[in-house]
C-alpha cells in the first residue's frame, strides 16, 4: 500500500465519501480507510430503520458523555455512524443547510471568502439534485438527490403548520431557499424509497472510477509523523497492525473521532497527552476544545385522532406497512421520523432564528431499554413536537480517556452551562406550548403527557429540560478551522497548523456550528474542502 496513493482518507462518512468522489473525478488515486463495515443492511437502507440502528453497535460507535451538570448529572447517549456513509447512514435524513449568515461566520473565522455564503451557495447548487427542480437557491442534476416530504406528510402536519401560523410563525416553502425562518415541510435525503447516504451518492460512484481503494473494518490508530510531516497512518485490520504510507493524510472521522485520533498521534493539549504517556508532537490546546452541539427536547401529546402509533405498534399494522414498503418503497417506513418543522426566534430582535422545530407523528414515552422504539411506539395515539437550539453558547470538549486507540474518548457535553442557553430554551418551550394551544391543533390534542400541565413556571420548565433533553446529534468544531493557530487547529485550506501533509475535513473542522442539521454542511465541507485541497499541494516539509 506504500506510496501508491495521492490521498489517504480516514473515514468514509459524510465528508470522507465526498472527498473520495471529488478526488477520483480529478484523476487522483485515493485510499479510504473506514473502521465500520458495509452499509448494505436492510435497516440502514429503509428510512425508518433509523430506530433500529440507533443503538446497534455493529453500525454505531454509541458513545456516552461524562455526567453532565447541565443535565442534572446524567450521561447522554451520542450515536455516531460506524459504517460506510458514517452518520449519514444512520441519521434522520433531514436536509437543512443552515442560515446564510452562518456561512458569513465561517468567512469571518477563516478570513476567506472560499468559505463564505456565495461559495457555500454555489457548492450546494452543484451538490444537489432537487426533486422539485433547481432555481437561484437550489441545484438540480448534482450527485445528491433530495426530495421534499410533501407527498408523504402525515395528515396531522397540516394542522401543525396552521397552529404555527396562528402562533406567529408563518409558512416557509423551503428552509434552504430565500427564507429559513418559518414553519414547513422537511426535505429528505431519500431516493426511490431508500436512504440516500453519502456512501450511496458519492462513495459508490467514486469506487466505480477504480481510482479509489477502500478498506472497511480498518480503524486508524495513529497518524505517523516524522519531524513536522505526516508520512502515513497506522491502522488495525483483521486484528493486525497495518501501515499505509505516502500521500497526504486527510482525517474525516467526525467530530468525536478526529480529535481523538489527533491526540493519539501526539497533536493536542501537551499536558493531557503526557498524562496518557503519549509523545507530544505538537502542543495544540484547541484539539478537542470548542465542542459545540445542538440540544433538544420533545413535548408529547395524547391525541384524539389516530397517529402513526396506531399503525406502527400492532403486529398487523407492522405487517401492512412492511408489505407496503417492500412493494412500493413508500408508506410510513419510507420517510424520516421528522415530517415537518420550523425555525423561529425566541426574541424578535435577533437577526437569525435561534430555534428549530421537529414534528413527529408518533410518540415513544414508554422506554424499552436499549432500543429507540420508533417501530413500536406507545399504545395510544401520540404526537411529539421537538425543539433544538441553533447556536448554543455552551462549549464542551473531547479528551483522551486512554492511550488505547480502541477505547472511547471522554466527552464533556457541558450543555446549558450559560444563562443565555437556559433563557432561550425556556422561551422556546413556552413558544412550543403556545403552538400546541392554537387551533386547529389544540382541538386534536387530548392532553399534554410530557412534561404535563403540572410542570408550569420557569423553574419547573428549566428543571424539566435539564432532566429530559439530549443531543440532537450535531457535535462539531473540535478541530476547528480558523486563521489563527492560537485559536484553531486547521487553516482555511484545512491543513493542520504546524504539521505538513495532514488535513482535517469533516464536522470537526467547522469553524462554528451551523443553525440547522449538520449533514448538509458536512457534505459541503467535503465538497469545498476537496477544491481547497486539490488547489493547494501540501506545504514543503
Ligand atoms: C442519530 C443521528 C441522527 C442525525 N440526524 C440528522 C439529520 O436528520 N439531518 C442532518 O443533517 N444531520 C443529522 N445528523 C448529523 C449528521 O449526520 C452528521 O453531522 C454528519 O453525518 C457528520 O459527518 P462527518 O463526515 O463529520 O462524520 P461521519 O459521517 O460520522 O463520518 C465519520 C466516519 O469516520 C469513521 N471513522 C471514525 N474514526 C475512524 C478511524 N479511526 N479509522 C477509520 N475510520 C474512522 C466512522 O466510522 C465514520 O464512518 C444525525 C446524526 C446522528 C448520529
Amino acid at each position: 500500500m506504500d506510496g501508491a496513493f495521492d490521498y489517504i482518507i480516514v473515514g468514509a462518512g459524510s465528508a470522507g465519501s465526498v472527498l473520495a468522489e471529488r478526488f477520483a473525478t480529478a484523476g487522483k488515486r485515493v485510499l479510504v480507510l473506514e473502521a465500520g463495515g458495509s452499509d448494505r443492511r436492510f435497516f440502514v437502507q429503509m428510512p425508518l430503520g433509523y430506530g433500529k440502528t440507533f443503538y446497534d453497535q455493529r453500525v454505531n460507535w454509541g458513545y456516552r458523555t461524562e455526567p453532565d451538570p447541565g443535565l442534572n448529572g446524567q450521561r447522554d447517549y451520542w450515536p455516531r455512524g460506524k459504517i460506510l456513509g458514517g452518520s449519514s447512514s444512520i441519521n434522520a435524513m433531514v436536509w437543512v443547510r443552515g442560515h446564510a449568515d452562518d456561512y458569513a461566520d465561517w468567512q469571518q473565522a477563516t478570513g476567506r471568502s472560499d468559505w463564505g455564503w456565495e461559495a457555500a451557495l454555489a457548492g450546494y447548487r452543484q451538490i444537489e439534485d432537487c426533486a422539485d427542480g433547481g432555481d437561484h437557491w437550489r441545484g438540480q442534476g448534482g450527485p445528491l438527490h433530495i426530495r421534499s416530504n410533501k407527498a408523504h406528510a402525515h395528515p396531522l402536519v397540516a394542522p401543525f403548520l396552521q397552529a404555527c401560523e396562528a402562533a406567529g410563525l408563518p409558512r416557509t416553502p423551503d428552509f434552504n431557499g430565500a427564507q429559513q425562518e418559518g414553519a414547513g415541510i422537511y426535505q429528505l435525503t431519500i431516493k426511490g424509497g431508500r436512504r440516500n447516504s453519502a456512501a450511496r451518492a458519492f462513495l459508490r460512484p467514486a469506487l466505480a472510477t477504480r481510482r479509489v481503494a477502500l478498506r472497511t473494518g480498518a480503524q486508524v490508530t495513529r497518524v505517523l509523523i516524522e519531524g513536522r510531516r505526516a508520512t502515513g497512518v497506522e491502522y488495525q485490520w483483521k486484528g493486525k497492525a497495518q501501515r499505509a504510507l505516502g500521500g497526504e493524510v486527510i482525517l474525516a472521522g467526525g467530530a468525536i473521532n478526529t480529535p481523538q485520533l489527533l491526540m493519539l498521534s501526539g497533536i493536542g493539549p501537551a499536558r493531557m497527552l503526557r498524562d496518557q504517556g503519549i509523545e507530544v508532537r505538537l502542543d495544540q490546546p484547541n484539539v478537542g476544545a470548542h465542542l459545540n452541539d445542538h440540544q433538544g427536547i420533545n413535548y408529547t401529546y395524547r391525541m384524539t385522532v389516530p397517529t402513526l402509533n396506531q399503525i406502527l405498534r400492532p403486529w398487523w399494522g407492522k405487517a401492512r406497512v412492511g408489505l407496503q414498503y417492500l412493494l412500493t418503497g413508500g408508506g410510513p417506513l419510507g420517510v424520516s421520523i421528522n415530517h415537518a418543522g420550523g425555525f423561529f426566534k425566541t426574541d424578535p430582535a435577533l437577526e437569525r432564528p435561534n430555534m428549530q422545530l421537529y414534528f413527529q407523528a408518533f410518540s415513544t414515552l414508554i422506554p424499552r431499554g436499549e432500543t429507540r422504539p420508533v417501530l413500536t411506539p406507545d399504545p395510544f395515539p401520540g404526537l411529539s413536537i421537538g425543539l433544538s437550539n441553533c447556536r448554543p453558547s455552551s462549549r464542551g470538549s473531547v479528551e483522551l480517556a486512554s492511550p488505547d486507540p480502541l477505547a472511547p474518548p471522554r466527552i464533556h457535553g457541558n450543555v446549558f452551562s450559560t444563562p443565555q442557553d437556559v433563557d432561550e430554551m425556556l422561551a422556546a418551550v413556552k413558544m412550543l406550548r403556545r403552538i400546541a394551544e392554537q387551533a386547529p391543533l389544540k382541538t386534536l390534542i387530548a392532553e399534554e403527557l410530557r412534561p404535563g400541565p403540572q410542570v408550569a413556571g420557569d423553574d419547573a420548565l428549566v428543571e424539566d429540560f435539564r432532566q429530559r433533553s439530549g443531543t440532537v446529534f450535531h457535535p462539531s468544531c473540535t478541530a476547528r478551522m480558523g486563521r489563527d493557530p492560537a485559536s484553531s487547529v486547521v487553516d482555511g485550506d484545512l491543513r493542520v497548523h504546524g504539521i505538513d501533509g495532514l488535513r482535517v475535513c469533516d464536522a470537526a473542522a467547522f469553524p462554528t456550528l451551523i443553525g440547522g442539521n449538520t449533514n448538509a454542511p458536512a457534505i459541503l465541507i467535503g465538497w469545498l474542502g476537496a477544491q481547497r485541497i486539490l488547489a493547494t499541494a501540501p506545504a514543503a516539509g
